[in-house]
């Protein structure tokens, strides 16, 4: 169920909601009090919508406060990023001057662990309530490792004066290339998710976000421009015919996403620090988010 702005009064001094339960269910009343308490890192103004959710995993009623926050963050500078989202590798990320990778392995694992929770447990009346918990909570960590990766980028373009954030969007790639370059598509949800994470979160700190067919990116060279449908990603790595580089696949996909913007750019490749074949690897941990680790694998 959903409010609109006019079926909700906001009571600011008593953190109060008041909900209007619309001409059709008056019992006397005709509207619900909501007291909340916000979390400490969020102020609750400008609400836009209140949805009320039953999540089935809590056995509750949620409400949900939709705020509107006006961004006037200045943009942290004049340099571009691109961003090539995967599964093996949920993300890449090319500066021009760095890169980085993040593996997907606790995403992986989760899926491992929790999907056998859901198999050994299913009954033949539907899954259990061991399985249901079992992809709930598979569910909101899966949620979790998409936020602190999101943020995660956002921080580093902000540390790298990354102004523009160029993030390929894979919805127009058929499966035959993915199979190709053997980086495949997350699923809908969460490429979907992820980049709307990262859109909101780089606007949020006053970045620009482009979001450009990523189609033929994995397939030519971020040096020179060798264009080659003939998979030329092996093992991860994207190996030139034409100029010889090197590259790591991944990392050769966002930085092509990365020039897709602009006229005029050195390569990642000339910057002569091997990130190109080497990229910084970013570990995820749920006890200390993300962390690098000294050189690719
Ligand atoms: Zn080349």
């Amino acid at each position: 169920m959903t409010w609109k702005k006019n079926g909700i009064r906001h009571d600011t001094k008593h953190d109060r909601i008041r909900l209007s339960k619309g001409k059709n269910h008056k019992d006397g009343r005709d509207f619900i009090l909501c007291e909340y308490q916000a979390p400490p890192d969020a102020e609750v103004e400008n609400i836009r919508q209140v949805r009320a959710v039953y999540t089935t995993g809590k056995g509750r009623w949620e409400l949900h406060v939709v705020c509107e926050v006006e961004i006037n963050a200045a943009s942290p500078g004049e340099n571009t990023a691109g961003v090539d989202l995967g599964i093996c590798n949920p993300a890449a990320v090319a500066f021009p001057d760095d890169a980085l990778l993040y593996p997907g392995n606790t995403l992986r694992e989760d899926k491992h662990y929790f999907q056998q929770a859901e198999y050994q447990t299913a009954g033949d009346h539907g899954p259990s309530q061991k399985a249901q918990w079992a992809r709930e909570k598979r569910g909101r960590r899966k949620d979790h490792f998409l936020h602190a990766l999101s943020k995660d980028i956002v921080e580093r373009c902000v540390n790298h004066d990354v102004g523009t954030l160029v993030v390929g969007d894979p919805s127009g790639v058929d499966d035959d290339d993915w199979g190709r370059h053997g980086n495949k598509r997350l699923d809908n949800w969460a490429y979907k998710r992820l980049m709307n994470l990262i859109d909101y979160k780089a606007r949020e700190r006053g970045i620009e976000v482009e979001m450009p067919d990523e189609r033929g990116t994995s397939s030519s060279c971020s040096v020179c421009g060798h264009k080659d449908r003939d998979s030329r990603v092996e093992r991860g790595l994207w190996k030139c015919d034409r100029c010889g580089v090197v590259a790591h696949g991944d990392v050769n996909g966002a930085d092509n996403i990365r020039q897709e913007t602009l006229t005029v750019t050195p390569p990642l490749g000339d910057s002569g620090n091997g990130c190109l074949a080497q990229p910084r690897v970013i570990h995820f941990s749920r006890t200390y988010g993300f962390q690098p680790r000294a050189t690719a694998e």
